[in-house]
């Protein structure tokens, strides 16, 4: 079934309702770059990567030693292997032996020098009576070749990634591995999808800028700062348009701004039904809404739709703390990384035993801050923060992971098992 959030009116959405329709609203990637190595860190792939070499290039050492050519090849017998062998030259890393083997004779190798010809096994340094011998015409003696076996210490030539074989798909957001693979195959740039540009502000005449003075009435701008800090783990650039008042025709003029700039934007507060709540009407005149309700705690309410004629995705988040980043981590976040390009992301979830009850209520999935560890046999464990209130922001700091407790669960009993999500967006 495929929803359009446009059709789902107002009535109570289930959470995977509302994401689906959040992502079935994602249109293509908005454009792409091609960017040296060291600045992709955090971008995601727009496109295939083949290897144009076999990685490693020639079979090589895996051991400083000696490479020899098993006598009788694969099949050799390892109590066959004589113990005193002739040293005819030396493969160095950067400097490969090129002349010919003989029978019975051996090359003195380091660490990532290629196996020289007909060769197959390295018999490392530690199994030699000499560990040090110098090369050519000298004799090494085999400490217990009974311990040796045929192709040991041996890294065959595209082992790691074979010439031709896809290393990274598109859609990969890049990590430090990845650079290191792609450079592994001589890539020096790479195809990624341009960065997301997102408009934050908050609203409230009673929210202040940190470095103002607090009015007697007034509360700091936690919201502004917590999107900047998720938005900036995504890669994300951000424009921040700072606090505006509850006053409906400024918000749709910068509502409306805001969609000229930006690719999404996202505001905090002012999304229920009060007096001073704007969106609704400030939508009507600028976009359209998608929906509002969703049955999940915190998070209510949230407002998704279109900005503009650009028609940019827009989020109207909760104003309390704890809703924002909430339902940023389980809705924003998933958008953001498919415009991104980065289609198959899932949140990493886990499954642990509650330390002591936890309470949630049927009908909605309730999110607790929690923290998790393992015990000594590895069982994982979570438990409650403490208070739960929406605006208990240091509740976000004291846990490792949101606790998701499904709609059907009307409350978790000591030892029974319940889903997490470990905060990634903090290593
Ligand atoms: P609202 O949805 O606008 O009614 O806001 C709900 C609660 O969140 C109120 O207690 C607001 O004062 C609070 N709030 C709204 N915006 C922010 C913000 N940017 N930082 C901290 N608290 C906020
Ligand atoms: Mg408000």
């Amino acid at each position: 079934m495929s929803l359009s959030c446009f059709d789902l009116g107002e009535r109570m959405l289930s959470v995977d309702e509302a994401l689906a329709a959040i992502l079935g609203f994602a249109s293509a990637p908005p454009g792409h770059a091609t960017l040296p190595l060291a600045a992709l860190v955090g971008r995601v792939l727009s496109e295939d990567i083949a290897s144009p070499i076999d990685v490693p290039q020639n079979t090589n050492a895996a051991m400083d030693g000696i490479a020899l050519a098993w006598p009788g090849g694969q099949g050799g017998d390892s109590q066959a292997l004589p113990e005193s062998w002739e040293l005819v030259g030396e493969s160095l890393a950067g400097h490969g032996y090129r002349g010919e083997v003989p029978k019975h004779a051996a090359v003195t190798i380091t660490t990532g020098a290629p196996l020289p010809r007909g060769t197959d096994t390295v018999i490392m340094s530690e199994q030699l009576e000499d560990a040090a011998p110098d090369a050519a015409g000298a004799r090494v003696t085999v400490t217990r070749p009974e311990t040796v076996r045929v192709g040991q210490h041996v890294r065959q030539a595209g082992e790691d990634v074979p010439r031709g074989a896809l290393a990274l798909t598109a859609g990969t957001r890049l990590a430090a591995e990845h650079l290191g693979l792609l450079a592994s195959l001589g890539v020096e740039r790479a195809r990624v999808s341009r960065r997301l540009k997102v408009a934050i502000f908050s609203t409230g005449d009673e929210v202040t800028a940190p470095g103002e003075a607090l009015p007697m009435d007034g509360i700091f701008d936690a919201n502004r700062f917590s999107l900047h800090g998720l938005l900036a783990a995504l890669g994300v650039e951000v424009i921040d348009l700072g606090i505006l008042a509850d006053a409906s025709q400024a918000m749709v003029a910068a509502l409306r701004d805001a969609a000229g700039s930006a690719d999404m934007v996202i505001t905090s507060g002012g999304v229920s039904v009060g007096q001073a709540d704007w969106i609704k009407p400030a939508l009507a005149e600028t976009g359209e809404l998608g929906f509002w309700r969703i049955a999940m705690r915190p998070g209510r309410p949230l407002a998704f739709g279109r900005l503009g004629h650009e028609r940019v995705p827009f989020f109207g988040l909760p104003g309390n703390p704890v809703a924002v980043m909430v339902t940023f981590l389980q809705f924003v976040q998933p958008l953001i990384r498919r415009l991104q390009g980065e289609h198959a992301w899932q949140p990493v979830r886990l499954t642990a035993r509650a330390e002591a009850p936890l309470q949630s209520r049927c009908g909605r999935v309730d999110f607790l801050r929690g923290v998790y560890h393992a015990d000594e046999t590895g069982q994982l464990w979570v438990r409650s923060t403490g208070r739960q209130g929406s605006g208990i922001l240091s509740s976000m700091v004291a846990a490792n992971c949101l606790i998701e407790i499904a709609a059907s669960s009307a409350g978790i009993e000591a030892g029974e098992a319940v889903t997490l999500q470990p905060f990634m967006h903090r290593s």
